[in-house]
């Protein structure tokens, strides 16, 4: 089976609709899909007449260690989205709302005028996000492109839009209680020989092994390490579907290399043994 884990939409920070993506995923041959908005699973509440591949429930959660360095964490739900998770994420939706409240009076002290409204009307989905915040400096004429946005006033860490208050091992915990599956999102082998064991002693499940941005030689490392810890390793793409060239269905990982990651789930036969 062709698997794709790692997927957003527009309810979180990519360019198309839950329905969209669907009909795109199974155009580019996905067989099995997770979407794993940022903060969100609202996605999954517009599926219902909607032709998809098997689905994983998932999500990518935004947090940030006491160093300040981001860490995303994936959560993947075998027994569905619980109401605790919703109400978790709503939470983190309106520290988001907060820390764009934040952003955009320093902003303004820089001379840089935008509404909240404004932000809150480039956004598709409960999340805003850096790149909303972008987006809208573009739309109002702020700045001349969104890279520019990024490299004079929003910065890539957290200079103007404050970090997440949430941490690794607060996000690792809430999944687990809410009976799902933690993954580290796309991490470099560095930060892996760095930080692994104290992820792990705090009940990390799995790392993201395969993902488009994985070097070449850091891959074998990474499936060392992962079966060192008794991992289980997962893959996706991180599509966001912004680029007209960039398609889903491109980079896809075979069910094989994530065949324990999928004993959890209750797929339907006989495709879960192809
Ligand atoms: P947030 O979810 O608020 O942390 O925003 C993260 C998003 O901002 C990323 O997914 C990127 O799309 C975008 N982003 C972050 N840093 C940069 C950067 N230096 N240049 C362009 N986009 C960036
Ligand atoms: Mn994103
Ligand atoms: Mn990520
Ligand atoms: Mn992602």
């Amino acid at each position: 089976m062709r698997c794709d884990l790692h997927v957003h939409t527009c309810r979180s920070d990519g360019a198309h609709t839950p329905a969209e993506v669907m009909r795109r995923a199974l155009e580019g041959g996905i067989e099995l899909l997770s979407l794993t908005d940022h903060d969100t699973v609202d996605a999954y509440d517009e599926l219902e007449s909607v032709a998809t591949p098997i689905l994983l429930h998932g999500v990518e959660i935004t947090t940030a260690t006491d160093d300040g360095e981001e860490l995303h964490m994936l959560g993947y739900f075998p027994f569905g989205f619980s109401s605790g998770i919703r109400a978790f994420l709503t939470e983190v939706q309106e520290e988001r709302r907060e820390r764009m409240r934040v952003a955009l009076e320093r902003l303004g002290e820089r001379g840089i005028h935008l509404s909240f409204e404004a932000l809150q009307a480039s956004c598709e989905g409960p999340v805003i996000s850096r790149s909303h915040l972008a987006q809208a400096m573009v739309d109002k004429g702020l700045v001349d492109s969104y890279g520019g946005a990024f490299r004079r006033y929003i910065g890539s860490r957290h200079d103007i839009v404050p970090r997440p208050s949430i941490r690794p091992e607060q996000a690792i915990d809430m999944i687990r209680r809410e009976r799902g599956i933690s993954v580290w999102a796309h991490p470099r082998l560095s930060r892996l020989q760095r930080e692994l064991g104290r992820l792990v002693s705090a009940g990390l499940n799995g790392i993201e092994v395969y993902h488009r941005s994985r070097k070449d030689h850091e891959l074998a490392p990474t499936e060392a390490l992962a079966d060192a810890h008794r991992l289980l390793r997962t893959g996706g793409s991180d599509w966001h579907g912004h680029h007209p060239g960039d398609q889903l269905g491109q980079y896809t990982i075979p069910s094989q290399s994530i065949r324990p990651l999928l004993s959890f789930f209750d797929l339907p036969e006989p495709e879960a043994t192809r």
